[in-house]
């Protein structure tokens, strides 16, 4: 669906009393929006609270399709309650929280936000090496406390000649590599294929470690990458390593983590994604070695505004030509 049409279904559905007044199915909402995504989805659907369908099944009938975000679940049980669902519109491009073998099976459609958000979590994955380089939450501290006017700041180190290894050198990958090349960093990737890139690629995620200074994970979480930073990754990393996280907490064995962090076998972590979320009670928030950030990969309101314009179009485009524009392959 072109953009022009997406403006003419939303002039139609604003135009009538009451919006998503049965031009399109209502749809469950699935998760915390800011106040303007949801704006921009109400502009278009009703939507209905996961609550509200607690307290009268009765509606669970008339839902056609599901809006949520990639850090919510979508289990089997939850799709078998709705018998009109037809699309689940994760924003986000991560759809390891939603059961999407069941969904194949009951011919239920999911489409996700690819791109459009490429550009903030490289921004975040760049800024957080950076901040942890330079130890900048600390040195932040240290000025306001006013540490400074009795010691010198520890030093820091430079990116620049770095190491630096990308764990799934994908859209968001890519992003981060070229953002880090104005750096003069030694680029190289772990990832199933070879790709035609001036990049070093390695098909261990052991060798990588073992060659790089900094890994930065920006892989899909999934069965397929659980855990594949574990203890041995680790200590391949070495005392010196630094470990980013903007893919999935999944991804790391976060108690082996925790145990190198603590114990010196790496030197430090940046992470934006974590085993549970939201980070409860966990080691981690004591480290002084570790950064820490609350899943905000794409949490910009440019990028906001973009994956939610991206999923309305989904669903616009699904539910007047029965096709998807981004649905997940
Ligand atoms: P993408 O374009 O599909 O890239 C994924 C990359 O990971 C590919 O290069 C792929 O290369 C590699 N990969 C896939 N499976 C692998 C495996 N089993 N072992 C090793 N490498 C593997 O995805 P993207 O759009 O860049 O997004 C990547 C991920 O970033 C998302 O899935 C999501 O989890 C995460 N993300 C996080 C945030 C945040 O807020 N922090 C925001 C957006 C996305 P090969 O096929 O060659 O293996």
């Amino acid at each position: 669906m072109m953009e022009h049409e997406l403006a003419a279904a939303r002039q139609a559905a604003e135009a009538s009393p009451g919006h998503g007044d049965g031009r399109f199915p209502p749809l469950l909402k699935v998760g915390v929006f800011p106040d303007s995504v949801e704006a921009q989805f109400r502009s278009m659907f009703t939507l209905i609270e996961e609550e509200a369908l607690q307290s009268d099944p009765a509606q669970a009938a008339a839902i056609g399709g599901i809006v949520t975000r990639s850090n919510y679940r979508i289990p089997a049980e939850l799709m078998d309650r709705l018998p009109g669902l037809r699309i689940i519109a994760t924003n986000g491009v991560g759809y390891d929280g939603i059961a999407l073998d069941h969904a194949r099976r009951k011919n239920i459609v999911v489409t996700n936000t690819p791109d459009v958000l490429n550009k903030a979590v490289a921004e975040l994955a760049v800024g957080l090496l950076l901040a942890l380089l330079r130890k900048l939450p600390a040195a932040d501290g240290f000025v306001r406390t006013g540490a400074w006017e009795d010691a010198p700041f520890p030093l820091g180190g430079s990116l620049a000649g770095k190491k630096v290894g990308i764990v799934g050198l994908g859209r968001i990958g890519k992003e981060i590599a070229q953002r880090l090349v104005p750096f003069e960093v030694d680029l190289s990737y772990f990832g199933r294929a070879r790709q035609e890139v001036p990049w070093r690629h390695f098909d261990s995620l052991q060798a990588m470690a073992r060659h790089v200074d900094v890994l930065i994970l920006s892989c899909p979480g999934g069965a397929a990458t659980r855990h594949i930073v574990d203890a041995a990754v680790l200590r391949a990393l070495g005392p010196l390593g630094l470990v980013v996280n903007v893919a999935r907490g999944s991804v790391v064995h976060e108690a082996d983590l925790c145990h190198a962090l603590a114990n010196g076998i790496i030197q430090g972590a940046a992470l934006d994604v974590f085993e549970s979320e939201p980070l409860g009670e966990s080691p981690l928030r004591h480290m002084s070695n570790v950064i820490l950030a609350p899943h905000i990969g794409s949490a910009t309101h440019e990028t906001r505004r973009q994956m939610a314009e991206l999923a309305i179009r989904n669903l616009v485009s699904f539910f007047t030509t029965g096709r998807a524009v981004t649905p997940v392959a």
